[in-house]
């Protein structure tokens, strides 16, 4: 019956948008949400407001960076971190820079990252969220580099580190300068463990490839977002090169629980509490 509902609603709103543009009745067409796992229909402003989460089957729909921030820290306290920091086209990619500039309008964001400082309830710590939205959150020589520079600031000033995570893996664009990322955030991350100082990351969807290779698998703490998929290479490069068949949850953040990857999985609505709770008890320690 929702269903119905939905295709009404659109047929309407197709159908005023095709007259002379004058609608009788403004219906913005996201107005309602379509959960992509249960099919559930429900108001666009209701799902929004339970944090972008199907209230019938749990589904955690992607976040924006500024969406992410806005649920986790406390108000007012983000201070941001390298903000003008612009890519450049080192190889001369054919339509980078275009892309790039587009995807600025888009998002609002200079590149797939943004990190600072801030307060989760109180506690001081630096803080990394990557965007998928910005060319799959993909990892170049921006988004290296700001994770780099936020790594040594918090060592730096003894704060500990809280990354949500997500990535497609490495910048093509950029070609071997998007790889070396790997290896510089490694080390930025192992410098801020051997001053005994805390790292939390938190991988949302998708978090694979060189990201996931890299600073994304070397949390003190590994939480994971329900039924985001963690990897290294896709399914299906995988079967075929094993020729074997893989589990149906393979690469799913229960998976990874299961076998050790994962410390925990946490609900986007219990997120800010876990990470305040954590970052408390290493406080007292
Ligand atoms: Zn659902």
């Amino acid at each position: 019956m929702l269903e119905d509902l939905l295709k009404a609603v659109k047929t309407r709103f197709n159908d005023e948008d095709k007259g002379n543009g004058k609608s009788k009745v403004s219906i913005p067409s996201d107005l309602l949400f379509k959960c992509p796992r249960c099919s559930s229909v429900i108001f666009m402003e209701d799902f929004e407001n339970n944090q972008k989460i199907c209230p019938s089957c749990g589904y955690h729909a992607r976040i924006s960076a500024q969406e992410r921030l806005k649920l986790t820290i406390d108000k007012g306290s983000f201070v941001e971190m390298d903000a003008e920091m612009d890519s450049v086209n080192p190889i001369s990619f054919p339509g980078y820079s275009e892309k790039l500039s587009s995807l600025r309008a888009q998002t609002g964001l200079r590149d797939a990252i943004l990190t600072g400082e801030c307060t989760i309830r109180g506690t001081r710590c630096v803080i990394g969220v990557m965007d998928s939205r910005f060319m799959m959150a993909s990892m170049g020589s921006v988004v290296g580099e700001k994770i780099t520079r936020a790594f040594e600031y918090a060592t730096e000033k003894q704060l500990p580190v809280v990354m949500f995570t997500a990535s497609g893996g490495a910048r093509m664009q950029e070609g071997i300068l998007s790889l070396m990322q790997m290896a510089k955030t490694s080390a930025a991350v192992a410098r801020h463990s051997q001053a005994g100082l805390l790292y939390i990351a938190v991988m949302t969807d998708p978090t694979t490839g060189g990201v996931m290779a890299s600073f994304a698998s070397l949390g003190d703490v590994i939480i994971a977002e329900p039924k985001v998929l963690i990897g290294f290479a896709g399914r299906r490069v995988i079967e075929d090169t094993i020729r074997q068949r893989l589990p149906d949850d393979f690469q799913s953040a229960e998976f990874m629980l299961e076998h050790g990857f994962v410390d925990m999985i946490v609900e986007r609505s219990r997120m800010r509490r876990t990470l305040s709770r954590i970052l408390k008890l290493h406080q007292q320690s």
